[in-house]
């Protein structure tokens, strides 16, 4: 059930807004498409080892760096598996997308004088790939990737660090992730507002609920130009879909 809180939030609560990255802004789709399916094959045809012998290792060597900032990091993965990360996503970068409303959600903010951070823990290299193909970056008023400061979003010197770099009131900020570790991070800091994301991988079922409130749609926390056109959390996957596919064929 997508809930409208359009008219409930109380945007005079908050100045700040802290945003997501991957999941979030855009769609997950294509880190889970290269994680998952292009870097395993790639690196199947370079060593001459099956693909699904190369994800199940991927898949433990991965498990074993969640939460730390190697796991967000080109330059580990390219030393670690000795092929260069960076230039296999350029090759499926036709596959990186906004969610749906995301450059209406931020210009609204804009208008509204919101000041419009993007805190990631992708790596700069992945950053300026994404910016690259996607509108998002005009629309920011500032930029920080967790590699600046040595600690990813989960850990809390990330937060002490982001404060000092960029003053900021915790009790009039929103931050909106799609990782509930994350999130949990933010709430132990103190950051007064947070928001989950309900389906950041378009091509995936919605997340379970983890007790933060969530959104399908960024409509349903602030009134859009273009929300009479929304449609249902199927309709736009669908859409989303078709557009990847159309995207593929045009680049392949
Ligand atoms: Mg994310």
């Amino acid at each position: 059930m997508i809930v409208d809180w359009a008219s409930k939030f109380n945007w005079d609560e908050v100045d700040t807004v802290l945003l997501d990255m991957d999941g979030t802004l855009l769609d997950l789709h294509f880190d889970s498409h290269f994680w998952m399916h292009h870097l395993p094959q790639r690196y199947s045809d370079k060593h001459g080892i099956p693909a699904d012998q190369v994800i199940a290792d991927l898949q433990q060597r991965l498990a074993a760096r969640q939460g730390t900032l190697d796991w967000y990091c080109t330059d580990f993965w390219s030393r670690e598996l000795d092929i260069d990360v960076v230039d296999l996503k350029r090759e499926v970068k036709h596959l990186i997308n906004e969610r749906p409303q995301c450059l209406d959600f931020l210009r609204a903010l804009g208008d509204r004088g919101k000041k419009r951070i993007l805190i990631t823990n992708a790596h700069r290299d992945s950053v300026d790939i994404k910016f690259a193909v996607t509108g998002i970056q005009p629309l920011l008023d500032e930029v920080i990737s967790s590699h600046d400061y040595g600690c990813p979003k989960e850990d809390q010197r990330f937060w002490q660090q982001l404060q000092q770099n960029l003053p900021f009131d915790p009790a009039r900020t929103l931050f909106i992730d799609d990782s509930e570790p994350v999130l949990r991070s933010a709430q132990v800091y103190g950051i007064a507002h947070l928001l989950a994301i309900e389906t950041p991988d378009s091509q995936q079922a919605p997340k379970i609920c983890f007790g933060i409130p969530a959104i399908q749609n960024f409509s349903q926390i602030l009134n859009l130009p273009n929300q009479t056109e929304e449609k249902t959390s199927q309709q736009i996957s669908e859409k989303t879909s078709a557009k990847a596919k159309i995207k593929g064929r045009e680049n392949g």
